[in-house]
Formats: C-alpha cells, structure tokens, sequence
C-alpha cells in the first residue's frame, strides 16, 4: 500500500493506476467496517481502491468537533492495509489548501435544507474538498455510503452539473447488530446512550414496514419514527427523500428513503432507510 501526504507524491503514485481502474473511497479517517465495506464494493467492482484520510475544517461549523474529531491514522492504516487498498493520500489541511480557500462550491437547494440547515456551510465545505480531491485523484468511480444520504444525492447533481467523469456509487449502510448505523462518532456515546441511540433505526425500520404493508401517508410515517425515539433523543428532522434527487415526494410516499437526524448528549445521530414494498424493510439492498 502506497502512502502519500503531498499532493506530488498522490500524482506521482497515481501514474501507476490506470484512470479506468481507479475507485475512490474519501473518508475522515477513525475508520469502521462502513468505510471498509466501500473499499469492498470498489475492489468487488474491480476497482483498484484508492482511499483519501483528510477531516475536512471547511465542512465543520464554528461551534461543532472539528477539535475533537477522533484522529486514529495508525489503526486506519493498518485496517486499510488488510483491506487491500492500493493507496492512501493524507494530506495536511495545509498541503490541501496551500493559500486558504477562495473558491467554493454551492449546489442550491440540496444544500440548505435538513442537514445543511442544522449545518450551514457543510455542505459547501463538502462539495467543496470533493471536487478538489477528484481533481487530484481523477477517479472512474467514487464511491460513498448512503449513511450520509444528502451527501449521496448532492455530489451526484455536483458530478453532473460540473461534467466531473466520474460516476458516484451509494453503498449500503452497515450497521451494528441491533440495527445502530455505524458512525465515527458512536464512539462519544456513553453506555447508557449507546442504548438509547439504537431507537433511532428502530423508528426507521418501524416506518419501513409500515411501508412495506401499504402505509403511504408520509405524515404517518414519519410520526412513527418521532415516536420510536427515546426520551434522550432531542429529535432535529425526520423526512421522506427520493434516493435519485433528493426531491420531495409530498404527502403521499412512493419510494425513496426515510431519514433522521437526532441530538444525544451532544453527539449528532444521522441515519436513514430504503422504503420498499417487499417486507424485511429497512435492510439495504443494493
Ligand atoms: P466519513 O469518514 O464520516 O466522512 O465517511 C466517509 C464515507 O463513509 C462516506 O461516504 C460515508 O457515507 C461512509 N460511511 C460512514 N458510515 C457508514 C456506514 N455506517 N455505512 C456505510 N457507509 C458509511
């Protein structure tokens, strides 16, 4: 496995991947088996796995973790070396942004609403250091979980209304035995919390089966979820997406995804499921 920290080194190791065989998976680092399982799709795909190690300060409020972010870059490496990634790129914030940042990029709309309103500027921040790393890395694919579903939906519509030739593949969100989605920041959560926060995906696979035996108003299938939650969870939304556009679907649900966001002594809880007719609802398909 290839280590680059300078963005010479990153061009000069890339030279020996062909463009064709290039499947990016960007993380934070603090890496669980839901980044890993992207490293998989790519190398299962036929991918070489090239995986970048960068906590991103523009995509951070003012008063959110940048500070705390849990940085574990020996651990990381030596998960994405059994994993069998071709090359890591970890580059300072200085050496991604030699002279500061000046220019950004805004997709409307997908940006400002549900967790950008919680965030403002994430977003930004987001499609912002994505667009720089595919320029750098100038892979065939990219490949990104729909854990972060609004993340999905926005780097598509940037992908395509900027012409980047790249596809972006959405994986499956991996999750723990009693359903709670695999986050960086589980890690925050005491003991105690780490009980409450698995009702956030009990919510959610209460309203995809509900979807599954015809309930169609989102209205309800959304309250179902608010009223799953534990007295500990500070609910922040609960929504129905489409999964290609992130569009509203309105009052009465066809598909697409339900989300969730919740506050739980501080730490930011995101998850969300597919809604299908087929029962063993909530469970990722593709
Ligand atoms: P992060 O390090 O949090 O920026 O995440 C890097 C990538 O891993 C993003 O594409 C996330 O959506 C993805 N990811 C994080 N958690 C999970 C999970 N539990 N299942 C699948 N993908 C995940």
């Amino acid at each position: 496995m290839i280590l680059c920290r300078t963005v010479s080194e990153l061009r000069e190791a890339l030279g020996g991947i062909p463009r064709e065989e290039r499947g990016f998976v960007p993380t934070m680092g603090a890496l669980h088996r839901g980044h890993l399982s992207l490293v998989e799709a790519a190398l299962a795909r036929g991918d070489q796995a090239v995986v970048s190690i960068f906590v991103n300060p523009l995509q951070f409020g003012p008063n959110e973790d940048l500070d705390r972010y849990p940085r574990t870059e020996k651990e990381d490496l030596a998960l994405l070396r059994e994993a069998g990634v071709a090359l890591v790129f970890l580059p300072s914030v200085e050496e991604m942004f030699p002279q500061g940042a000046r220019s950004f990029v805004e997709v409307e709309g997908l940006s400002e609403e549900l967790e950008g309103a919680l965030r403002p500027g994430h977003f930004r921040g987001v499609a912002t250091v994505c667009a720089r790393l595919f320029h750098l890395f100038e892979p065939a694919r990219g490949y990104f979980g729909w854990k972060d579903m609004q993340q999905v939906c926005l780097l598509k519509k940037m992908v395509s209304d900027l012409a980047f030739p790249l596809e972006i593949v959405p994986c499956p969100v991996v999750r723990e035995e009693d359903g709670l989605a695999l986050s960086s920041r589980n890690r925050f959560l005491d003991a105690e919390q780490r009980v409450a926060a698995v009702s956030l995906s009990q919510g959610l696979r209460r309203a995809c089966f509900a979807f599954a035996q015809g309930e169609r108003r989102r209205a309800v299938l959304e309250t179902l979820v608010r009223d799953a939650l534990s007295p500990s969870l500070r609910c922040q939304y609960v929504a129905v997406r489409r999964s290609e556009d992130f569009s509203d679907p309105g009052e009465r649900v066809d598909g697409g995804r339900i989300l969730a966001a919740a506050l739980l002594g501080g730490v930011h809880l995101i998850d969300n499921m597919p809604l299908e007719e087929a029962p063993g609802a909530g469970i990722d398909a593709s």
